[in-house]
């Protein structure tokens, strides 16, 4: 006889067998309440620890004038956006954040969207459909992975970085072809070929989409993509995503982007922070250069070559020995996350070492000389 909870209990089952699995490959995951504080501060339970995983490179999150903003914006409009952007959620800091992104990034228009997952999931699938081919750098993010995959186009993965690679695979007859790429790659530092990949596009007949996430704010060069992606949550400190691009494209994604149309406008203070936040990093260039200057003091002290941005990847391989070299320095007083597949490939799991404009010169060289006794340990 079925009890009233034998499906419950498959559920349970189901999950339980899974974790274990995971367990065993030292691939489980959980979560740790962290309060960021002000200077890279992080409170952990009873640890106070610098970190070094953040992504708010310009400590820009922090800044008293953007968390001004966001508390004057909520006390003005209130605490969510009430509806979706097609409703009564266009909040009007958001076409003073679009216009302002569409100047930075040379492009006739830009859209806000709730996060900058929601931009790429929601926006490769209005461009592509089955019959269309996708080329994207094996190293791109999940969220265009899934955009890609929730377009039903075929999709060809080129090897990270290599634009001949990426012209054999964009050879093959379709419809429509688009090539997916970042600006600056999440987990290793290093930039993309967009010059390159711009003229093979051009010469392939494709269009070409990258994702500046960690690029904004920190790699300013001309950006040659015809669809720029990026977020507002990595070195502006507040939270959204955003596609720039020509007008007609930005008319089209409010039409049928679908994490635009179905989901809620951001709220007044998110969008107030990062209005704020772009107005510093525009008048402040000195927030990117001692961020920048933080990184290469940490490179040289390794003996890396010169950073091409504010992420250094130090790889350990296991994912076990990237989780006992982010103890070990947990317990020297930084906090440095360890990074295992799915989020890096197999067998290079890692510590993804980040500078911010609020780092001390001191904490640099500490951390610098603790990573090397790891990587004595470790040789
Ligand atoms: C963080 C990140 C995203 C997602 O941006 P969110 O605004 O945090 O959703 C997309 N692409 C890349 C490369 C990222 O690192």
């Amino acid at each position: 006889m079925v009890t009233q909870n034998s499906m419950k209990d498959s559920l349970i089952a189901f999950a339980q067998s899974r974790l274990e699995r995971l367990e065993a490959q030292s691939l489980r995951r959980s979560l740790h309440p962290s309060a960021r504080l002000e200077n890279s501060m992080v409170v952990r339970g009873d640890k106070r620890l610098i970190s070094f995983s953040d992504n708010d490179y310009l400590s820009l999150s922090q800044d008293p004038r953007v968390k001004e903003a966001a508390a004057h914006a909520a006390l003005t409009y209130g605490a969510g956006a009430g509806a979706s952007r097609l409703i009564t959620g266009d909040n009007p800091l958001n076409a003073a954040l679009e216009e302002h992104l569409a100047a930075k990034k040379g492009c006739e228009a830009a859209l806000i969207f709730g996060s900058g997952y929601l931009a790429n999931i929601s926006t490769i699938p209005v461009l592509m459909r089955p019959g269309d081919l996708i080329v994207m750098d094996e190293l791109a993010h999940n969220c265009m992975h899934m955009g890609a995959r929730l377009s039903g186009a075929e999709i060809a993965l080129f090897r990270h970085n290599d634009v001949a690679d990426a012209a054999s695979k964009l050879a093959q007859p379709a419809t429509r072809k688009l090539l997916l790429t970042e600006t600056v790659f999440s987990m290793d530092g290093d930039l993309a070929p967009l010059q390159d990949l711009a003229v093979l596009c051009e010469a392939q007949g494709a269009w070409l989409m990258s994702d500046d996430a960690h690029g904004l704010g920190i790699v300013e060069t001309p950006n040659p993509a015809h669809i720029q992606m990026g977020t507002l949550s990595k070195a502006a400190g507040a939270y959204g995503g955003y596609i720039c691009g020509p007008r007609a494209l930005i008319d089209l994604l409010i039409n049928r982007g679908r994490g635009l149309i179905f989901t809620t406008g951001l709220p007044p203070a998110t969008l107030a922070a990062g209005l704020k936040a772009l107005e510093i990093m525009a008048a402040e260039p000195k927030r990117r250069s001692r961020a920048m200057a933080h990184t290469a003091q940490f490179c040289k002290a390794l003996g890396l070559p010169q950073p091409q941005s504010t992420i250094v990847p130090v790889i350990f391989g296991a994912a076990q020995a990237a989780l006992d070299a982010a103890k070990a320095l947990e317990d020297e007083g930084f906090l440095v996350t360890a990074i295992r597949p799915p989020t890096v490939p197999k067998d290079t799991a890692r510590l993804r070492i980040s500078f911010c404009t609020d780092h001390d010169e001191a904490d640099v060289e500490r951390l610098a000389q603790a990573v090397l006794k790891l990587r004595r340990r470790a040789a």
